[in-house]
C-alpha cells in the first residue's frame, strides 16, 4: 500500500488533481482511498458525484465515539472509498486536530486494513504546521507530491513545503515523489517548473493543462475521467496517473533560500 500526500496552496487544484488522479489509477484496477484533511471538506465531492460527505469531526460531535466505518466512509467513482476528516467548528480550536483524530479512528475502524493499492491525502496548507503535518509527521504518507504553478506565490508555498519535508523526512521516511504542475497559463510555465524542481533536488512529475472543460465536468459535479473519459484532459490525468504509478524517485528535498526563488522567477521572466 503506497500513502500519498498531496501538498500545495489553496485554491492551486489539490482536490481537482487528486480526484482526477485517482479515477484514472481507478481505472487501472488499482483500489484507493482519499482522505479529506481540508476544513473545507471538499476533497472527494467530484467522486462521490456531488454527494455531501459527512465529515469524521460531524460525525464524531453528533453521534459520539461509537462509529461505524460506513458512517464515515462513502464509495464512489471505481470503487474509490471516500472520507472527510473536516474540522471543528468555524473560529474554535485547531483545523490541523482533524486530520490527527481522523486517521486514528480510520486505523482503529479497519478502513486500512483492506486490500487497498493507494491512500491519498489531500491537505490544505501552504506551510507544513501543526495538524497539517499529521500525514507525513507521523510517517503516514511516505510519499509527497506538491502541486504548483508558475505563479509566484504557488511557488513561494511550494517552497516552504519542501521546508517542511525536509524537516521530517529526516526524523521518518518521508520523501518528496515529485511536483505537479497544473497550469496557469503563465509565459514560459513549463520550463520554470521543470528548474525549479531540478533545483530543489526533484522532477516535474507532469505539466497538467488549463482546460476549460474541468469547470463543465466539476458543474456536472463529476472528474474529468467520468464526464468527458475521451477528451485530452482527461488522457493528461491518466498520463500523470502512470507516471506516479511509476515513479521511482524519492528525494528529501533542498528547499531554496527566496532571494534564490526570485531569482529564478527572474531568470523566466516572471518579474522582471
Ligand atoms: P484546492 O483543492 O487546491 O484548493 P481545487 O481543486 O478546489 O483547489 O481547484 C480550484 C479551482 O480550480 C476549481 O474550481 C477547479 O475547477 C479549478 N481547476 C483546477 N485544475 C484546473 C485545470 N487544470 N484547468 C482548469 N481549471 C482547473
Ligand atoms: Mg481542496
Amino acid at each position: 500500500m503506497r500513502q500519498v500526500a498531496i501538498y500545495g496552496k489553496g485554491g492551486i487544484g489539490k482536490s481537482t488533481t487528486t480526484q482526477n488522479l485517482t479515477s484514472a489509477l481507478g481505472e487501472m484496477g488499482k483500489k484507493i482511498m482519499i482522505v479529506g484533511c481540508d476544513p473545507k471538506a471538499d476533497s472527494t465531492r467530484l467522486v462521490l458525484g456531488g454527494l455531501s460527505q459527512k465529515t469524521v469531526m460531524d460525525t464524531l460531535r453528533e453521534e459520539g465515539e461509537d462509529i461505524d466505518l460506513e458512517d464515515i466512509l462513502l464509495s464512489g467513482f471505481s470503487g474509490i472509498k471516500c472520507v472527510e476528516s473536516g474540522g471543528p467548528e468555524p473560529g474554535v480550536g485547531c483545523a490541523g486536530r482533524g486530520i490527527i483524530t481522523s486517521i486514528n479512528m480510520l486505523e482503529s475502524l479497519g478502513a486500512y486494513e483492506n486490500d487497498l493499492d493507494y491512500v491519498f491525502y489531500d491537505v490544505l496548507g501552504d506551510v507544513v504546521c501543526g495538524g497539517f503535518a499529521m500525514p507525513i509527521r507521523e510517517g503516514k504518507a511516505q510519499e509527497i507530491y506538491i502541486v504548483a504553478s508558475g505563479e509566484l506565490m504557488a511557488l513561494y508555498a511550494a517552497n516552504n513545503i519542501s521546508k517542511g519535508i525536509q524537516k521530517y523526512a529526516k526524523s521518518g521516511g518521508t520523501r518528496l515523489g515529485g511536483i505537479i504542475c497544473n497550469s496557469r497559463n503563465v509565459d514560459n510555465e513549463y520550463a520554470l517548473l521543470n528548474a525549479f524542481a531540478k533545483e530543489i533536488g526533484s522532477h516535474l512529475i507532469h505539466f497538467v493543462p488549463r482546460d476549460n472543460i474541468v469547470q463543465r465536468a466539476e458543474i456536472n459535479k463529476k472528474t474529468v475521467i467520468e464526464f468527458e473519459p475521451k477528451c485530452d484532459q482527461a488522457d493528461e490525468y491518466r498520463t500523470l496517473a502512470n507516471n506516479i504509478d511509476g515513479n521511482d524517485m524519492f528525494v528529501i528535498p533542498k528547499p531554496m533560500h527566496t532571494d534564490r526563488l526570485e531569482e529564478l522567477m527572474m531568470e523566466f521572466g516572471i518579474l522582471g
